[in-house]
């Protein structure tokens, strides 16, 4: 079968980073309790392979970030690359922890930019998904005057007053965020806008809409990551089924009937090793081949 990979695909800037901060931090203080508020990066192999190490995960799923931190009492608290509210850093101080910020740099811009808008008295737009921590750590910072826009009817739904500004979260859909904006320039001619897809995110989505004609695609990643979801939304119209999977595991052989041609692509979170595997499962592939267990080699 010829495989076809996305260029790029896998690990961006940001997690490579956040994931060698968590390293060093254990690598320098191996006695230290180290835990993560969240998931440090958006995949569960990173999470359990960070476990391995005693770099624990705090990511109940119906807790807030500040109920996840009050069950931290010692040692190193390290936020992860998707930000965190001021409140969280304060909260943090208070107790004592060591912080070690993994938030990545292009969030963190964008968050500077709110920040800055905000000390000069403006309403703020945020196109972001609700209760995903990037718009989280930005959004409660000023609930008041930070507006979450998740769709075109949110906008009509918003009723501000000028001056505004308006930004968004890295990692939406560079097809999707338009036709927002399109609705926040009618109906707020004068807002200020600074569309913040990240290049990582950009060059993604770009690569799978530039792939050829395919029978199939598989978008390697965890359903957490948001980058990972809008990658699959971005395909073109030759590629004839879309297959999510978070790794060579999650292949159905039966999908594999009769094609000749595949794609892979992973998001910006997804370690090299599984996407590696799910390309060499396919270039090899006959039929009735058993699908293999998943590689261990992650971090
Ligand atoms: S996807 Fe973009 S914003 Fe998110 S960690 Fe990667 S480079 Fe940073």
């Amino acid at each position: 079968m010829e495989v076809v990979r996305a260029i790029p695909c896998g690990y961006c800037k940001g997690v490579i980073r956040a994931i060698e901060i968590a390293k060093k931090e254990r690598e320098m203080n191996p006695e230290t309790p180290i835990h993560i508020l969240g998931m440090l990066v958006h995949n569960k192999y990173v999470t359990l392979a960070l476990n391995e190490l005693n770099i624990i995960s705090h990511n109940e799923k119906n807790k807030t970030r500040m109920e996840l931190l009050e069950e931290i009492d010692e040692g190193t608290v390290i936020f992860s690359a998707h930000g965190v509210s001021n409140a969280i850093y304060e909260k943090a101080r208070e107790k004592g922890l060591k912080i070690v910020d993994a938030t990545c740099t292009d969030v963190l811009k964008t968050k500077e930019m709110v920040k800055e808008h905000l000390s000069q008295g403006e309403e703020i737009l945020y196109i972001g998904v609700r209760n995903h921590p990037e718009a989280e750590g930005i959004v409660r910072d000023d609930p008041e005057r930070i507006h979450l826009i998740t769709n075109v009817e949110d906008v009509n739904r918003t009723d501000v007053h000028s001056p505004v500004f308006v930004t968004n979260q890295t990692t939406m859909n560079m097809l999707e965020v338009p036709e927002v904006l399109d609705a926040i320039r009618e109906k707020y001619p004068d807002a200020v806008i600074s569309e913040e897809i990240c290049d990582a995110t950009r060059m993604r989505q770009n690569a799978v809409r530039n792939l050829p004609p395919l029978d199939i695609l598989y978008v390697v990643g965890d359903p957490h990551s948001n980058n990972t979801r809008n990658l699959g939304k971005c395909a073109n119209e030759n590629v004839k089924v879309i297959r999510y999977i978070e790794s060579v595991e999650d292949i159905d052989p039966s999908d594999l009937q009769g094609v000749k041609k595949a794609g892979v692509t992973a998001g910006a979170s997804t370690p090299t090793s599984l996407y590696q595997q799910v390309i060499s499962f396919l270039k090899d592939f006959k039929e009735n081949d058993p699908v293999p267990k998943r590689t261990e080699h992650i971090l």
